[in-house]
């Protein structure tokens, strides 16, 4: 078996498969001299002081000091290139073909149609709150409609309380209030909660139901003030009374066939490791492609795991305009990084670096994989839905907990989820499709992850092997024929909201 995983011909560093001791001589001669932890990166030659060191062809970085063949690379042997300008990106000048992107090996999937937008991936009672105040008064609400209501309504797969820190204590007319406004207004018509409205408000809250609904849909079948009743028990039966309604409309709905042109699902990856990007990502890019070449959308988002390899996404943008928003929402976020007195090097863990990645940029190069190959054919600002079919980016936070809310709001029916450390993430608006970079992890973690493409690092599979693999999971688990583990066992993160405003 190989000791090495190179991934591009310039390179000067490659990864090791599995802990490699020093002494070891590997597959082109070169005899380590240091212990290389698995995933970590080897020097292939000597690295003069100030040199660059490359991988995936790009540089990551510069040698602080000499480097010799063989040796150990970690993340303080190099310090950050500058990152790329947006003032001036070429778009346009590397658009795969439709016919170049793999072939679906599936047409259609079993969803459930709305009236308009993308299919529901799952039929859920959703009930949004407009504050935090709110929360507890719903989950003890949410948990007695499961008990007393859901189980007479067996075409409804659950109930969603959707409760945020957002609403009330905040600067409402704020510029960069509009992302969480956006994100509450979008999450009440998310596909999978079939176009039933229902909003929990408290009565006092600057989130007014007017900046989350238009003023058809403000009416007592949809909304619900508990200020308007008269102690807990009759605020109780009122949410329970408006849900059941609810109830039996969801009931009626029923999974039908669909094309892929119906579905919209979104990618994320964390706690990444050195070999996300060249056996997780890839082949979840692989499956993107696949789905994309079907007709299906998908989204990819992370400013900061971007932002260094911008120049390379503007190349996929189909337009001037589109590449001009991708540019527009990296300097925002250059900006707002800028604000808080850090920079794009914030976003790596001390799990990613353990995990072999230095810096990132190096995190970026791996990320950028999982979009796979095709056109970009929008951008959207957060929380934002599509408004086209294809391959979308998404601007969002890299932080898991919050691009998954966000990606949520824009309408995403499920979220398939790369990791190279292991979290048991998951959401309970869409289900969420583990897919882990190592085998090592899908051992350890047997009944959390998904799906392992640990196999393509050891050579055992191809990209297309597992892409094809995590292709089928996500049109079984969207069809609502298999099940993620994060739902089996019921692993669901908060809606952290992305909120970029001040707060009173
Ligand atoms: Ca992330």
């Amino acid at each position: 078996m190989a000791l090495l995983v190179k991934v591009n011909e310039i390179d000067n560093v490659a990864i090791a498969v599995q802990d490699i001791p020093k002494g070891t001589e590997l597959e082109n001669g070169i005899v380590t001299r240091d212990d290389i932890p698995q995933a970590h990166k080897v020097a292939l030659s000597d690295i003069a002081k100030g040199a660059e060191i490359v991988r995936y062809g790009v540089v990551l970085g510069y040698a602080k000091d000499e480097i010799l063949q063989g040796s150990w690379i970690n993340e303080h042997m190099l310090t950050l290139p500058k990152s790329p300008s947006v003032d001036n990106l070429v778009h346009g000048t590397n658009i795969k073909a439709m016919e170049d992107l793999p072939m679906p090996t599936r047409t259609t999937w079993l969803g459930y149609r709305n009236k308009e937008g993308y299919a529901s991936t799952r039929n859920l009672l959703g009930i949004v709150t407009t504050v935090q105040c709110a929360a507890g008064v719903l989950k003890v609400a949410v948990e007695n409609i499961k008990k007393e209501l859901l189980p007479k309504y067996p075409n409804v797969d659950g109930v969603v309380a959707v409760t945020h820190p957002y609403g009330c204590g905040v600067a409402i007319n704020a510029p960069e209030a509009v992302i969480p406004i956006r994100a509450i207004t979008n999450v009440i018509r998310h596909p999978n909660f079939g176009g039933e409205i229902m909003v929990v408000g408290l009565g006092c809250e600057k989130l007014t139901y007017d900046r989350v609904l238009p003023p058809e849909d403000i009416t007592p079948e949809n909304v619900l003030t508990l200020q308007d009743y008269k102690g807990h028990d009759a605020m109780m039966q009122a949410i329970m009374d408006m849900a059941e309604k609810k109830l039996q409309k969801l009931n009626e709905r029923k999974r039908e066939e669909l094309p892929l042109s119906e579905l919209l699902i979104g990618m994320q990856c964390g706690g990444s490791d050195a070999f996300s990007g060249v056996s997780a990502n890839p082949a979840a890019g692989y499956a993107a492609d696949m789905l994309v070449r079907g007709g299906g959308t998908v989204m990819f988002s992370e400013v900061t795991e971007v932002r260094d390899g911008v120049e390379m996404l503007a190349a996929r943008c189909v337009s001037k305009e589109v590449c001009d928003k991708l540019a527009a929402e990296m300097k925002w976020y250059d900006d707002y990084l800028d604000a808080g007195g850090v920079d794009r090097d914030a976003n790596p863990t001390p799990g990613n670096k353990k995990g072999g990645l230095a810096n990132i940029v190096e995190k970026a190069m791996g990320s950028i994989a999982k979009s796979g190959t095709s056109p970009i054919v929008e951008v959207l600002s957060p929380a934002e839905k599509p408004s086209k079919h294809g391959l979308i980016y998404a601007a969002t936070p890299a932080s898991d907990i919050v691009c998954g809310p966000s990606q949520v709001a824009s309408g995403i029916g499920l979220q398939v989820f790369m990791t190279g450390r292991g979290t048991p993430y998951g959401l309970d608006v869409a289900p969420v499709i583990k897919v882990c970079s190592r085998n090592e992890m899908k051992d350890h973690w047997f009944d959390l992850i998904d799906i392992s493409a640990g196999d393509i690092a050891t050579g055992e599979k191809t990209i297309a092997d597992v892409g094809e693999e995590i292709f089928n999971f996500i049109l079984d688990v969207a069809s609502g024929t298999k099940e993620p583990y994060s739902d089996k066992y019921g692993f669901h993160n908060d809606m952290c909201i992305f909120n970029p405003a001040p707060i009173t």
